[in-house]
């Protein structure tokens, strides 16, 4: 099954790099990852998507933003429409990263609306799902992941699941250096497969895209990667380094 599905390594920049310096980064990464047997993309901030997409132009780089709003236009001081994004060429968007849901108040409905104008504006979504250590050590992390998985892609079609990427991201594991072990990043990638098999149909789980994030690196990837499960990863910190990024992007192809 695992060879039907596409794996995709996706950098997310998170509020890093001045448009200066995401040019630099983007054609830093852009020649090492040419020859990638596995989708490549990278998730910048929104003031770095004019030089991004300038220098991806006819790569074989995917560009996504960070988040979107659900509206298409209004008073939403400070937001930016998933419209906005796809008149921009702006092509893939993370939608529900723990770092929305925890520091703004991003709750599964919120992400389930942005999920829903996301598709309708023609963007390739990458959903996050993932349990605090809070959660692991109390036992709930399969129901958790699943609900959170349910309520996302409420209304969402079996066409429309083929632009969805899903990213299980531990939260223990951003940014921190612990990294699941492949066994437990698996076990949870099968949960989500399992529960979208339950929502839409096997075959349609079969061919989802499920990622891995969390502390993943040149060093762990490969590993995770070759679990049945993990078809991809989400990458923070090293994505912010070319080298690293690149042999993640090695790891998958
Ligand atoms: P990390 O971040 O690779 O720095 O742990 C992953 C993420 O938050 O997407």
């Amino acid at each position: 099954n695992k060879a039907i599905r596409k794996a995709v390594i996706a950098g997310n920049w998170k509020m890093n790099k001045t448009p200066a310096e995401a040019k630099e980064l983007i054609n830093g990464i852009k020649p090492l990852v040419k020859d990638a047997a596995c989708g490549v993309v990278c998730c910048v901030p929104y003031v770095d998507l004019p030089v991004v997409l300038e220098a991806a132009k006819g790569s074989n780089i995917g560009v996504g933003a960070e988040n979107c709003h659900w509206e298409k236009s209004g008073a939403f001081t400070g937001e930016i429409s998933a419209e906005m994004l796809a008149s921009m060429g702006v092509e893939y968007v993370i939608i529900g990263h723990s770092e929305r849901r925890q520091y703004f108040g991003e709750t599964n409905e919120t992400v389930n609306k942005r999920i829903r104008a996301a598709l309708d504006a023609g963007l390739r979504v990458i959903l996050c799902v993932g349990e605090s250590l809070q959660q692991r050590e109390q036992g709930v992390t399969s129901e958790l992941v699943a609900m959170q998985t349910k309520i996302a892609l409420d209304g969402v079609t079996k066409d429309e699941l083929a632009h969805i990427i899903i990213a299980y991201e531990p939260i223990w594991a951003i940014g921190t250096g612990k990294t699941a072990t492949s066994e437990q990043a698996n076990e949870v990638c099968h949960t989500i497969r399992a529960t979208v098999a339950s929502l839409y149909d096997q075959k349609a789980a079969d061919a989802l895209t499920v990622q891995y994030g969390g502390s993943m690196k040149p060093g762990n990837a490969a590993d995770l990667l070759a679990q049945p499960d993990v078809d991809g990863g989400l990458i923070g910190g090293a994505s912010l380094k070319p080298q690293d990024f690149a042999a993640i992007v090695k790891a998958a192809s």
